[in-house]
């Protein structure tokens, strides 16, 4: 036996994790995988063996050492596939819709962020509450300052993480202090790449144009360029959030027939690309962005919240687009997927649709993990993947666990998980097997 075999760690509790099955038309169909007394194999450097019943991965691994966690729930690590890291002290700022909450709240934050003591400050505290929150994984937006992401990515890099960081391009409609020209821009993701893009395969670099209003031809030109270079870098940006923001760049972009054609213009749809909302999306967008493989983040909090519209997620089904959830914090009012779940639940009751637990759940886990490109290394418990996962205590919270006694099913257990649970239950939190994170 080689010895990152000998030195596998079983860690024992109830797991559950979604697999994806295939219906008999041969859609594959998000399928909520129990154990109830199960265990996890994970070798030494930090890889799943095997999942299944204690007994039977314990037979296959006899000398294997016995991690307890009887008791307990073990889930794949949430994945946050669009979220603001200048934006975690401003969640929840009264009273307006996306330009003008832009304008009053979010620009000057994010303008205070030219200062890198508080980027460091801020990054510390954004990776503890990730992991507080059960995330291993997220796709974040820093501010429009090299060093912001810079001391981001540092900041990720020392306490394990994975994550993909963006230091936001925008060179019109904001504060001047803001605003950054193309050329500089251009260097400043470049040196970025240099530095992070792949480190440790763990932290990946994207191009992050904030929204095309916030972006001249020019500076999405330049970024086209750096893409063609290295064209497995991600792009995150925001498409089609609210019907004000829609009509607004009709204006400024006069020669495009849509607002998705502009991102189609520079080269930035395809598989690493995630674009943050889509909410008033027309048929022909939704047909190019699921024909290119582009993703599209609902992030139910923030939309309600600024009230920018209810998501069709049903249009985007049929089809067959891929669509994860995120927090957007800090238009999001809550780091937590469970919450997000929650609203995302609530969001399609509201426009009669139905949408399963399994379904919501495998939206922030392996279809997240779908969305950033990396379903075959997380999301899920299947063997060879990373073991990213967390350690969830439901006698944490008295209502929960009333509740988990008066339910039968793992499928309601789960669901209402959702409409309850928050970060108290979130005891331990390891990514590659390594523990990152204990309350
Ligand atoms: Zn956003």
């Amino acid at each position: 036996m080689d010895k990152i075999l000998s030195n596998v760690k079983l860690f024992r509790g109830e797991i559950w994790h979604i697999i994806q099955k295939l219906s008999p038309t041969g859609l594959p169909v998000p399928t909520l995988k129990c154990f109830e007394h199960g265990a996890l194999a994970v070798n030494a450097n930090g890889f799943i063996e095997a999942v299944g019943a204690f007994s039977e991965v314990k037979k296959r691994f006899a000398q294997a050492s016995v991690v307890n966690l009887e008791g307990h729930l073990i889930l794949p690590g949430f994945i946050d596939p669009h979220l603001h890291f200048p934006q975690l002290d401003i969640i929840g700022c009264y009273g307006e819709k996306l330009l003008r909450w832009l304008e009053r709240y979010t620009f000057k934050e994010e303008t205070q962020f030219s200062n890198p003591s508080l980027s460091k400050e801020t990054s510390c505290r954004f990776i503890t509450e990730l992991f507080a929150h059960g995330i291993t994984s997220s796709m974040v937006f820093a501010a429009t300052f090299f060093s912001s992401a810079d001391l981001l990515f540092k900041e990720a890099l020392h306490r394990g993480c994975r994550m993909i960081v963006g230091k936001v391009s925008m060179d019109r409609n904001a504060p001047e202090r803001l605003l950054q020209g193309a050329e500089e821009d251009f260097d400043d993701n470049q040196a970025l790449i240099k530095k992070w893009h792949g480190k440790e395969g763990r932290l990946y670099c994207a191009l992050t144009p904030r929204f095309a209003p916030a972006c001249s031809k020019r500076l999405l030109s330049k970024l086209q360029e750096l893409k063609s270079c290295f064209p497995d870098l991600y792009v995150q940006t925001h498409h089609s959030e609210t019907l004000e923001e829609v009509k607004w760049v009709k204006k400024l972009f006069p020669g495009f027939p849509d607002y998705l054609s502009i991102y189609e213009r520079y080269g930035f749809l395809g598989p690493r690309t995630v674009l943050a909302h889509s909410i008033h999306a027309t048929e022909s967008e939704i047909r190019r962005i699921a024909e290119t493989k582009t993703k599209v983040v609902h992030c139910p909090t923030s939309n309600l919240f600024l009230g920018s519209g209810l998501f069709p997620l049903n249009r985007f089904a049929k089809r067959k687009a891929s669509v994860s959830l995120g927090s957007d914090i800090g238009g999001g009012t809550s780091l937590s997927p469970w919450t997000t779940m929650n609203e995302a639940y609530k969001i399609q009751q509201l426009l009669k649709e139905n949408i399963t637990p399994e379904s919501l759940f495998y939206m922030s886990t392996l279809g997240a993990a779908t969305s950033i490109d990396m379903a075959h290394l997380i999301g899920n418990f299947e063997k060879g993947k990373a073991a990213d996962f967390q350690v969830l205590n439901i006698g944490k919270h008295r209502l929960l666990s009333r509740r988990f006694k008066t339910v039968e099913s793992a499928k309601e257990r789960l669901f209402a998980m959702m409409m309850m649970a928050d970060d108290r239950i979130v005891e331990e939190v390891f990514i590659q097997g390594r523990s990152v994170y204990r309350a």
